[in-house]
């Protein structure tokens, strides 16, 4: 019998529907998997009972016809996201036993849809991270490891892993600066971050507010279009949800794109870019060309300022957010003699390294003195990376880039620990697009010479992920990318 978890969502629906498969068959291989590959770390939370049973409650849909779009299928759910009654941790010391007693409104709608959750999934501590190494539970292995171990990519490692190795037919992920689509990237697998306020960020736990963004991590094109269309929507308990209607955005996959203009940004091109990745850029364009898009050379002419002003701005968002954590109103008390003493143990244990460098950093460059000469400017800078993107999307509908300027490296590389800002400038692809608020997806390409996947970006103008989605399912039947 062919192997269920190799069916993406819109072929196991299909299967469902016909009653060829049942959701208890379906969702008992998943776990099956979850089991065998425990060596990758990608759960920090299992819920195998729990989805069994919704499983059954699936069955029972089909059988009586009142299955809902994504009945019996099973996700794994990025552990930023609040669950009902199952442990949340943000992979962090400060919060690792709080068990929430609300649902995120994105996993809130993919439960109403019909979705089951296998369980939790690791990531960077509160997300700060792109190697997925910063998580209190230790880092994700990169399914596609050969002797050495890999590194996942961050913050969403467990996703991306989980999806590659097959633990889960999809899973969610959050992307503050690229965290869906780096790993997405360095796993083989598809992630989309949607425009800012498409999804809601209720219940999700918040690192930089005005960059975060939830999204879908998935096997192909055509699932993250099925999964964004549950999970987007206006939410009244997130003040910059956007009151925009969500299209089906399935209905734009297969659509044609004669004539669309695609934009090579000439910046993201730099003269020691890796030669394997600029030649998937070119084959990439070349694919979308041949299946009859225009490509045009365009500027953002402000790049080089992008990680210096996400590393001001992001870490600003941070301190601030996570001043709650402090033993009194949120994470696990460590006491002391009176208050300052209680707030520097709970703080000291329970914050990991790299989340005790941004609240330092976001706070300097929040002090007095330091915000004029940080902070403000980082938000000028800001509107003049957005500026580019327009200036950019009145000669193209469309840009593809590179998702990282590397391959997925060695879990506690040297020279990525020894030095954060080797580990920040992967990252450079990436974090404009979370600056701009715009919708970006990572897929697969090919593989490196050493075997290692390689994504490629497409960023689209704000609210137009219709255009990402229609070039993303060309792109993706050009490279015929096979799958783990
Ligand atoms: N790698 C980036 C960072 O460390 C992005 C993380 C994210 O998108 N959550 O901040």
């Amino acid at each position: 019998m062919t192997d269920l978890t190799d069916l993406t969502i819109s072929e196991s629906l299909k299967k469902l529907k016909a009653k060829e498969i049942s959701p208890v068959e379906l969702t008992t291989a998943y776990i099956e998997k979850m089991k065998n590959n425990d060596k990758y770390n990608a759960y920090v939370t299992t819920t195998e009972d729990l989805a069994l049973a919704q499983a059954k409650e699936a069955e029972k849909r089909y059988a009586n016809g009142t299955n809902r779009p994504l009945e019996g299928i099973a996700l794994g759910i990025k552990d930023l996201f609040c669950t009902k009654g199952v442990r949340t941790t943000a992979c962090s010391h400060i919060i690792d036993n709080f068990v929430p007693q609300y649902e995120s409104t994105v996993t809130q709608h993919l439960l109403d849809d019909g979705a089951l959750f296998l369980g939790k999934l690791n990531l960077d501590e509160f997300a700060m991270g792109g190697s997925n190494e910063t998580s209190c539970f230790g880092p994700v292995v990169n399914p596609w490891s050969k002797e050495t171990k890999l590194v996942a990519g961050g913050s969403s490692g467990g996703s991306a892993a989980a999806v590659a190795a097959k633990m889960c037919a999809a899973a969610t992920g959050t992307d503050t600066g690229g965290s869906i689509r780096e790993p997405a990237a360095f796993c083989g697998v598809t992630g989309i971050k949607p425009t800012y306020g498409r999804c809601s960020r209720y219940g999700i736990v918040a690192f930089a507010s005005s960059l975060d963004q939830a999204g879908p991590i998935a096997k192909d094109v055509t699932d993250c279009a099925i999964l964004l269309n549950s999970m987007a929507g206006y939410d009244a308990k997130d003040s910059t949800s956007s009151k925009v209607d969500v299209p089906d955005f399935t209905s734009f996959i297969g659509k044609d794109i004669k004539g669309l203009k695609v934009g090579i940004p000439q910046e993201y091109r730099p003269d020691g870019l890796n030669k394997e990745i600029s030649d998937y850029w070119d084959k990439a364009a070349q694919i979308l060309k041949d299946a009859g898009a225009e490509i045009v050379s365009v500027s953002l002419p402000h790049t080089k300022y992008a990680l210096p002003t996400y590393y001001v701005i992001a870490p600003a968002e941070a301190s601030s957010n996570l001043a709650r954590y402090d033993g009194v109103r949120y994470g696990n008390r460590k006491e002391g003699n009176g208050l300052d003493e209680l707030y520097i143990n709970t703080r000291t244990e329970g914050f990991g390294k790299e989340v005790k460098r941004r609240i330092l950093i976001g706070t300097y460059v929040l002090s007095a003195g330091y915000y004029d000469a940080y902070y403000l400017k980082a938000q000028k800078v800001r509107r003049l990376i957005k500026n580019d993107f327009d200036e950019a999307f009145k000669k193209c509908d469309i840009l593809l880039t590179p998702t990282s300027p590397i391959e997925p490296f060695a879990i506690g590389d040297k020279k990525m620990l020894e030095n954060p800002i080797n580990m920040y400038l992967n990252d450079v692809f990436t974090v404009s697009v979370n600056l701009a608020g715009l919708p970006a997806m990572s897929l697969p390409i090919g593989l490196s010479q050493n075997g290692l996947p390689f994504g490629m970006q497409l960023i689209g103008k704000a609210f137009d992920e219709e255009t990402i989605f229609k070039t993303a399912y060309q792109l993706e039947r050009g490279a015929n990318f096979v799958r783990m």
